[in-house]
């Protein structure tokens, strides 16, 4: 089963003389309970295949398909729609609210998709994730790593399709980067979730089942089972 899938995805920003070809035709399959890394030089369009993949951000070309869910055809409010019920989001910054606790936060997304929370799987969440003792913490009485923790668990509480994280360890220090990844790769190891991550960090690389190499709008190699050498 195909959990995402982009197809002759082209993306171009501006027009004329600052025109920018972003995305050169990109193929690319993330399998249904894959790990995914996505990695490559500094404007490579990593975050471009990501915004796309997402419904951040519209082609210009080709196809996108999370799940069942052709996202090339959506309208906004679609868009929105995918965004809020079949996609979970990790960023470099964490993106907590300020005014709620970490439990709030985790319960924000399926509070505005007006969605039960199941008390059972929320706590299989925060036990895999090591928050419980956090749960009533405001996000600036947290650590770096423990936000980013948090925001794992709003991630994956809500079941998406897929959980897309932008540089999970980009602000952190690498034992608090390691406590993220390990998470990512028990979620997906024990809860078939799908995670479609972009890096610089080969250490974080190496805790995915495959990575992609993007140059120049471009797939450029593949490799499986990746080690932190192998990726370096
Ligand atoms: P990466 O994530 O690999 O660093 P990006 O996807 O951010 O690469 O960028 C790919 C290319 O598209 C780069 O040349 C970048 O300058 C350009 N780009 C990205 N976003 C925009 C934008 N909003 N407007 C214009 N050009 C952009
Ligand atoms: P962890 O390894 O669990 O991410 P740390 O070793 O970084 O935690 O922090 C130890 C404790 O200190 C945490 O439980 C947290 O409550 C507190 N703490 C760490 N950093 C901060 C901070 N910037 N502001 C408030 N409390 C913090």
């Amino acid at each position: 089963k195909t959990a995402a899938r982009a197809t002759d995805v082209w993306k171009v920003y501006g027009t004329g003389e600052a025109q920018v070809i972003a995305l050169h035709g990109v193929t690319a399959e993330f399998a249904a309970g894959q790990f995914t890394a996505i990695m490559g030089p500094s404007g490579s369009g990593k975050s471009t295949l990501m915004h796309c993949l997402a419904g951040l951000d519209f082609t210009n070309r080709g196809e996108i398909h999370v799940g069942d869910t052709n996202v090339t055809g959506l309208s906004d409010r679609g868009l929105t729609k995918l965004r809020r019920d079949k996609v979970g989001f990790i960023f470099q910054q964490f993106n907590l609210l300020p005014t709620l606790t970490a439990e709030e936060n985790i319960l924000l997304p399926l509070s505005i998709g007006k969605r039960k929370p199941d008390r059972a799987w929320f706590d299989q969440v925060i036990d895999t994730v090591g928050l419980r003792d956090r749960l009533h913490h405001k996000p600036t009485e947290l650590s770096g790593g423990q936000q980013q923790r948090v925001a794992c668990a709003r991630a994956l509480v809500q079941r998406p399709e897929v959980i897309f994280a932008d540089e999970p360890t980009g602000n952190l220090d690498s034992r608090a980067g390691s406590e993220v990844l390990k998470f990512l790769r028990r979620s997906v190891d024990e809860f078939q979730q799908t995670i479609v991550m972009v890096t610089h960090d080969p250490v974080a690389a190496s805790y995915a089942d495959r990575v992609l190499f993007l140059a120049d709008g471009q797939v450029v190699d593949e490799m499986f089972d990746p080690t932190a050498d192998r990726v370096l």
